[in-house]
């Protein structure tokens, strides 16, 4: 497709890049079939149930939230009051942008400084759009901080700009969140898909976070596929896991579960529960975690479930209350996953984008962040919403989201 890139004043000057004609172009290819590809994936989801998904919400749901990554579920939340057209509107966003694409775009890349620098003046946008009278709806800007970015962001934030024109007059505006903050970044753009999916899918962040994720999925040293790890043999969105201390970590899903051995190192067939073994566990746990030698707490939202492993016991001891997860504004009730931390008295439980530290010889939460912000990572985000996490042989974390798995090292941080 042609596009008109234009370099405007001494742009070429302020870009470091070689070829940035090339990059612009590699950007907007890279956005359009992303976005076709999450509108197939989102078409797919709202038709699951035979086309008429405002009669079979419910399964339209379940495919949503098992959505490759989780990525819908996380970036643009679930509004339960109107979910079809909630979905219509999202929809209707990725399918403008790479049909925008397809007529061809006019890019303007603009100075550092200088009379043509526009809003890049000052060296902090990356990109933006004047709007659909001034600029027309497939027009946008770029500065030279946009080409210092990855590849895969470049073209995510292609979207996030063509987005700015969708929406009747004055386009869609970046959105505030109840603090008064733009939505800008992964992280915002999480919280206001939680807070507000009714505004989330026409947020043109969430859309860009929403495309950047996606791909990232792609990048299996990132994201390994749970059939190409150590865990091969588990299926997808597990429900919980837990280390025990001879070394086995068991899987739960639904009414089967599965174990690792460290000997054969491989995951065993299913087996299923009750029948043959943790009998009175509850379906469908959304976290467990070995609390102590012998003992499993199994989470199941406001409940939470003893089992004690020793053979004389073998069964449920205690029935009592999962703690709430969050920070003092937010008190979110359940468990997604939870780990014991080798070697010490420390737990993670996680939920959503939260962990908090429990320190199991006192039985009580001794701190609370957001995942981000404990310094799991070697490399690249995490993103929160776990089905279950386990310990590696690696020594190192590994957390399963949907069908992958990511690993890393445990944080040594100051919870203080
Ligand atoms: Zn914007």
């Amino acid at each position: 497709m042609s596009h008109d890139i234009r370099f405007l004043g001494a742009a070429l000057a302020h870009i470091e890049q070689d070829d940035p004609e090339t990059i612009v172009r590699d950007a907007i290819d890279l956005c359009e079939s992303m976005a076709e590809d999450a509108s197939a994936e989102l078409m797919r989801i709202r038709t699951v149930a035979g086309g008429r998904p405002d009669e079979d919400i419910d399964e339209v749901k379940e495919a949503y939230f098992n959505s490759p990554g989780k990525a819908f579920e996380m970036l643009m939340g679930w509004n339960s009051k109107n979910p079809e057209r909630t979905l219509r509107k999202l929809a209707k966003r990725l399918d403008e942008v790479f049909r925008r694409i397809g007529k061809g775009l006019t890019v303007k890349c603009r100075p550092r400084y200088g009379r043509q620098s526009g809003r890049c003046k000052g060296g902090e946008s990356l990109a933006y759009q004047m709007g659909n009278v001034a600029g027309g709806p497939k027009t946008f800007h770029l500065c030279p901080s946009y080409f210092d970015r990855g590849s895969t962001s470049r073209a995510a934030i292609v979207a996030h700009e063509l987005c700015h024109a969708i929406g009747g007059f004055g386009g869609t505006l970046d959105l505030r969140n109840s603090e008064g903050e733009k939505i800008y970044g992964k992280r915002r753009a999480m919280d206001f898909a939680r807070a507000e999916p009714d505004r989330a899918c026409i947020s043109p962040e969430n859309v860009e976070q929403l495309l950047y994720y996606r791909e990232r999925l792609k990048d299996q040293d990132e994201f390994v596929p749970i059939p190409d790890s150590i865990w091969a043999g588990l299926p997808n969105f597990i429900d919980a896991a837990v280390d025990l201390r001879d070394g086995r970590r068991v899987f739960f899903k639904g009414r089967r579960f599965w174990e690792w051995d460290p000997t054969s190192a491989n995951v065993s067939s299913f087996r299923r529960l009750g029948e043959d073994g943790w009998d009175g566990v509850p379906r469908e746990a959304d976290g467990a975690l070995r609390i102590n030698q012998n003992q499993v707490v199994f989470y199941k939202g406001p409940v939470s479930v003893t089992f004690d492993t020793r053979p004389s016991v073998n069964g449920v001891v205690d029935v009592g209350q999962t703690p709430a997860i969050g920070d003092m504004f937010q008190r979110l009730l359940g468990v997604d996953a939870a780990v014991a931390l080798p070697d010490t008295d420390e737990a993670l439980l996680f939920r959503n984008t939260y962990v908090q530290r429990l320190d199991l010889n006192r039985g009580r939460i001794t701190g609370s962040r957001r995942i981000w912000d404990v310094g799991f990572s070697n490399s690249g985000d995490l993103y929160g919403y776990y089905d279950a996490v386990v310990t590696g042989v690696d020594d190192r974390l590994h957390f399963f989201t949907a069908g992958h798995v990511q690993r890393r090292d445990i944080p040594r941080f100051d919870w203080g």
